[in-house]
């Protein structure tokens, strides 16, 4: 199959979500949603459960106004809106972390407003690296197992996470190396966001194979040339109205740092005797996001460094309406930038915004100064 061909059968995954739900629940799997930004999938997945994401979706929002006022983030409000709506119907419970102010309400608005859908909170503590934190996140997970045997009637081996971990730790090789070609080859924005989109609705096994597949097609095509080469940062860089004007615009994304994307692919579970102490090791491993507490902001530093490896000229924020930590991001990454000599665009994003005519106006504006 060509480079073409495997892309397709990704666009499939990513824009049918519920296609794919409706295939594994027919062959007898159970489906667990796990919601932004961090889950530990290698549990749910090694309990034979098929973890599926939920970021929202593109959608009018009415029924979770009833739950959120109108100045939190429209990720949250859409799950919300889509739960309440009867979209994850047939999912046997929706995990929910603790990672940010509004995911804590999240999960306390699901109870009431979704009550056939139990809810399972996964509360990450927010010092992750001392072992008292590494502690906590194990307990977390502990919590996680035992929530999931009530609701999906599912049992646990550490034997059983020890094999998942594998599989997911070769799904993260292959993404980080999809990352990197699509730095180079011919594949627009929203061709590579089909390929990270995917991920969440397939299992991680099936994901491999095809983006395998992709990798090895890509290397042999042709290369991408004599476009502006941009590093994206941000929680979702999902809006196809957006990519659209990238594209059209002949701007490239030559990396990311963005939570739907790469970010979930940057850290292995290490190789430790025990597999629960090696998840819960992945997570203070873990660094380089809005979501993780650092006092030193060490994130600002990754992107410079990452627009510089891959040759990018310039940083565009996709900064999710009414995301408070990625605000607190902005003026330290915007000042990083102006000392890097790297030129850079602050885009408002939204689930609720179908008109991006401000935003095209602005990129234009972005790519006449390459
Ligand atoms: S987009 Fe921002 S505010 Fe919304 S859930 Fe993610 S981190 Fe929290």
């Amino acid at each position: 199959m060509t480079a073409n061909e495997w892309l397709a059968k990704l666009h499939e995954a990513a824009s049918c979500p519920k296609k794919h739900m409706e295939r594994y629940l027919s062959q007898g799997k159970k489906v667990v949603a796990v919601a932004p930004v961090y889950t530990p999938m290698e549990l749910i997945h090694s309990m034979g459960l098929v973890p599926m994401g939920v970021w929202g979706a593109d959608v009018e929002i009415k029924e979770a106004k009833k739950y959120y006022p109108a100045f939190i983030c429209s990720i949250m409000q859409t799950i919300l809106e889509m739960g309440i709506k009867g979209e994850y119907d047939g999912v046997s419970a929706i995990v929910i972390p603790s990672l940010c102010d509004s995911l804590k309400t999240l999960g306390q608005n699901w109870k009431y407003a979704v009550k056939e859908i139990p809810f399972i909170p996964m509360s990450y503590p927010q010092n992750r690296k001392p072992d008292y934190g590494i502690k906590f996140t194990k307990a977390g997970y502990q919590r996680v197992i035992s929530d999931l045997t009530i609701a999906a009637g599912a049992q646990f081996s550490e034997a059983a996470l020890a094999e998942s971990i594998k599989v997911y730790n070769e799904h993260n090789q292959v993404m980080r190396e999809f990352a990197e070609i699509a730095s180079t080859a011919r594949l627009t924005a929203a061709e590579r966001n089909d390929v990270f989109k995917s991920a969440w609705f397939m299992l991680p096994e099936e994901h491999t194979a095809v983006v395998k597949e992709l990798n090895a097609a890509l290397k042999e095509g042709p290369e991408d040339e004599g476009k502006a080469r941009v590093l994206v940062t941000g929680i979702l860089a999902d809006s196809p109205s957006l990519l659209k004007i990238l594209d059209d615009n002949g701007i490239k994304v030559v990396f990311d740092d963005v939570a739907h994307e790469s970010r979930q692919y940057r850290i292995d579970v290490p190789d430790m005797a025990n597999p629960m102490d090696a998840l819960a090791q992945k997570f203070a491993d873990m660094d380089n996001c809005t979501l993780l507490y650092d006092k030193e902001k060490k994130r600002v530093d990754y992107i410079i460094e990452q627009a510089k490896a891959h040759s990018a000229d310039g940083v565009i924020v996709l900064m999710t309406k009414f995301c408070d930590p990625e605000e607190f991001d902005y003026v330290p990454i915007k000042r990083a930038c102006e000392a890097a000599g790297l030129k850079h665009l602050n885009i408002e994003v939204d689930r609720q915004m179908v008109n991006y005519q401000q935003a095209g106006t602005m990129i234009q504006a972005f790519k006449e100064m390459f």
